[in-house]
């Protein structure tokens, strides 16, 4: 493809791109295909000769849209949304144009050192402690995503606990180091809440740690407390095994509980070597908001912190943003520098590598959509951005609310989410809902007829909006959605 081409090709591709985002909320959410149909799509092997651009775009609309579900159509309601805005896609676009997987700053020192500015600006934006700043001893690193997040902190948590051991220890000599070291790493133990996301279990495995899940319960809302870890801990050391590792979450998964950091400060003090991280994959982005940034302050407690703007902060997957107190802990953890990768700028200390912050060695230019869309959205934006989705979610919520016979309102809202069930109670009626079967609720009228009831002083923006979103709460329903939502209509 010349560049003349280029231009052509992208230019028709940016058209279509641009009708796809306009026509997305007359599409239907999900496929309606079989598993398998691409199979009968494609040729089953790849062409000898190159085909035309032509050729191969006329294939996006005929093959590929048939198979997506349309996570960016406003109807679209499970799981967390992914956010995808034009400057992230430009931010997207500018990356694959000057790829440049900067695993060193002498790669090139743009890819490096905009990382560094738009991670410093988005720990001031989101009020975390200083600590996390590059300018004293931390610092931000974008990851592809939380769990990889989560097992990048293990590993470096894992080698913190070690090599501290073997200093108490004094042994010397590589090999007893070694042998040592093996030794320790076969007693430790990550925990975690059991409503912690499922990465940090994989995390332990990746990491070839144990893994005990903490029990938490309904009465405090999920929230994991020193209560609870306490004793785990105690139980764990008296077997001899070594706690090295404690996830906790602000928003988890299911619920979107948020863990009693106040009491777990108390644990990161009595266990000074236990590495606390935090994720926030979703929520973190609401800490835009003043008010939940008494949250933000909390945060000193622990060693890692990792938000997902790729989740609810405008900007296209991927983008996991990791800050740590002490960049150290990484670099002592990964930093591993054969001659091809040294250079005068690494050694003289003055400059970021962000291959020793990370599992892989070569990386994407991901600070370019972040930057794009600080910048598009500014601070105030952001916040109106969070604000709006809160404000939609409780609304949501309080139509769920009112009807009573259909639904319970298992976890009031927590930041965008409601987790509701499907009456009668019990299991099975919302996994009726989820698989698509129906249920007989006594009203004769097809599901997404039965209009919920609006409170009388509702704007008639409002009411639009309250039916938009009733008509969605059976459309997701009905389409055999998760019983989770997010209301980030
Ligand atoms: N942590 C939490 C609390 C999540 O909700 C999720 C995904 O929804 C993840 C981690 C995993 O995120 P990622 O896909 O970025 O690994």
């Amino acid at each position: 493809m010349t560049g003349p081409a280029f231009l052509q090709a992208a230019t028709s591709a940016l058209q279509e791109i641009e009708t796809y985002y306009s026509t997305l909320p007359d599409r239907p959410v999900l496929p309606s295909i079989s598993p398998g149909y691409l199979k009968e799509l494609l040729p089953s092997t790849a062409p000898q000769q190159g085909e035309q651009w032509t050729e191969i775009s006329r294939d996006i609309e005929r093959t590929i849209l048939p198979g997506m579900t349309h996570w960016q159509s406003p109807k679209f309601m499970a799981f967390f949304s992914a956010s995808s805005t034009y400057p992230g896609i430009l931010g997207e676009m500018w990356s694959a144009a000057l790829t440049a997987p900067a695993f060193n700053w002498i790669c090139s020192p743009a890819v490096t050192e905009l990382e560094t500015i738009v991670m410093d600006w988005l720990a001031q934006i989101l009020a975390l402690p200083e600590t996390f700043m590059s300018r004293g001893e931390g610092g931000g690193v974008i990851q592809g995503s939380a769990s990889e997040a989560v097992v990048t902190v293990m590993v470096a948590a894992r080698e913190r606990y070690v090599s501290r051991q073997l200093e108490r220890e004094g042994v010397q000599g590589e090999e007893e180091r070694e042998d040592r070291a093996c030794e320790i790493r076969s007693r430790l133990v990550a925990l975690a809440s059991a409503e912690a996301h499922s990465s940090t279990k994989k995390g332990a495995i990746i990491a070839g740690t144990r893994f005990r899940s903490i029990p938490v319960h309904r009465s405090n809302v999920y929230a994991l407390t020193a209560s609870e870890v306490r004793p785990a801990l105690e139980t764990l050391t008296a077997k001899g095994l070594c706690p090295y590792y404690l996830g906790v979450t602000l928003g988890t998964t299911n619920t979107c509980a948020i863990d009693d950091f106040t009491s777990l400060a108390d644990i990161a003090e009595e266990y000074p070597d236990i590495w606390i991280h935090c994720d926030a994959a979703y929520a973190g982005a609401a800490l835009v908001l003043p008010e939940y940034q008494y949250l933000s302050a909390q945060m000193s407690m622990v060693d890692s912190f990792d938000v997902n703007m790729h989740k609810w902060l405008l900007t296209n997957f991927d983008a996991s943003c990791l800050f740590v107190q002490k960049r150290k802990d990484l670099t002592d953890a990964l930093s591993i520098s054969p001659a091809y990768l040294k250079n005068q700028f690494s050694d003289s200390g003055l400059v970021t590598d962000y291959r020793d912050w990370q599992i892989p060695l070569g990386r994407r230019f991901r600070a370019l959509k972040i930057w794009f869309v600080l910048r598009t959205w500014g601070v105030q934006g952001l916040r109106r951005h969070i604000q709006h989705h809160i404000n939609l979610g409780n609304f949501f919520a309080h139509l769920v609310g009112a009807r009573k016979d259909l639904f319970d309102i298992l976890v009031e809202p927590r930041f965008a989410l409601t987790v509701f069930t499907v009456k009668p109670p019990g299991h099975e009626p919302t996994q009726h809902l989820a698989n698509g079967t129906t249920i007989d609720h006594g009203d004769p009228r097809p599901f997404e007829e039965q209009h919920l009831p609006i409170k009388p002083e509702t704007s008639s923006q409002e009411l639009e909006l309250a039916n938009e979103i009733t008509k969605e709460v059976y459309t997701a329903i009905d389409a055999k959605r998760e019983f989770f939502l997010t209301a980030s209509v």
